[in-house]
């Protein structure tokens, strides 16, 4: 029998290294996430969770490293023993295939929800404005949106406003969904919802990297947790090993503190 070779991970994180005014914030990032894996990524504030993620799409250059997104290159190659810095062109042709929520609900003020999911597909991924319409009402209404198509982001609630923001990444069909505490600038009774949705997208086989605190989510989600801590992954494991035996200390300490 010929052994299966193991899959190209949808996601290869490699030596990412970052630095703010000569200060080290990632400090030799290596993380894989296979297709369809939900990876939680946790670690005490300021270790770096925010800084990998906004890295991950380049919206912060790293400074050194590489990332592999289904096994292409991006935004920095490798060929033969030199490192090519890619060209925003480049940059722009995979960056739809990450999806990004941010903590803080980031919609556009001053178009409407619906706008707010149609805008990126037809300007980005020059989508027929029909068919980005289509889409935006289908991704809306099956988030729980139906009817607030037309309402402006002030006129919706923090988690409405976190479900179009979540709306407005999946209609760009990304591969990859990166979620950024998405739960932390709501108020506690519409936790709930959105960790549902993340459930719900989880069992409908989305690739995510999810910033959490919601240690539940972490353990009962997850299939892997990755414990970030100045600016490394310390420890990475199956979530329910990595919950019940650390064995980095600082993870153990950590845990401690949030459960
Ligand atoms: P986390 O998300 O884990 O709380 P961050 O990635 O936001 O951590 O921040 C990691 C460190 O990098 C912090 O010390 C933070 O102050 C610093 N940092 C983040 N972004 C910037 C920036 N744009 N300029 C300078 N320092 C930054
Ligand atoms: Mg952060």
């Amino acid at each position: 029998m010929t052994p299966t070779p193991p899959a190209t991970p949808l996601l290869s994180v490699s030596a990412l290294r970052k630095s703010f005014r000569g200060t080290p914030v990632l400090k030799d990032v290596y993380l894989d996430v296979a297709k369809g894996e939900v990876v939680a990524l946790i670690g005490p504030s300021g270790c770096g969770k925010s800084t990998l993620l906004r890295c991950l799409t380049w919206l912060d250059p790293p400074d050194d490293g590489f990332i592999l997104i289904d096994g292409q290159p991006f935004g920095r190659a490798l060929v033969g023993d030199t490192v090519r810095r890619q060209g925003r062109r480049e940059i722009d042709r995979l960056r739809p295939k990450i999806g990004m929520v941010f903590q803080q609900l980031h919609l556009w003020p001053h178009l409407s929800a619906l706008e707010n999911v149609v805008r990126p597909q037809v300007v980005v991924l020059k989508r027929p404005r029909e068919e980005a319409v289509a889409r935006a009402q289908d991704l809306l209404a099956g988030l729980g949106l139906g009817g607030l198509e037309d309402r402006f982001p002030y006129a919706l609630s923090g988690g409405q406003k976190q479900r179009a923001a979540i709306a407005r990444a999946l209609a760009m069909d990304p591969a990859l969904m990166l979620f950024d505490e998405p739960t932390s600038a709501l108020d506690p009774e519409l936790v709930g919802g959105v960790l549902q949705l993340l459930r719900r997208l989880a069992g409908e086989g989305m690739t995510m990297v999810v910033v959490t605190h919601e240690i539940g989510f972490a353990a009962h989600v997850a299939d892997r947790i990755a414990f970030m801590d100045g600016g490394r992954i310390v420890e990475d494991g199956p979530a329910r090993q990595v919950m019940e035996a650390p064995a980095d200390p600082r993870l153990a300490a950590f845990l401690d503190l949030i459960r």
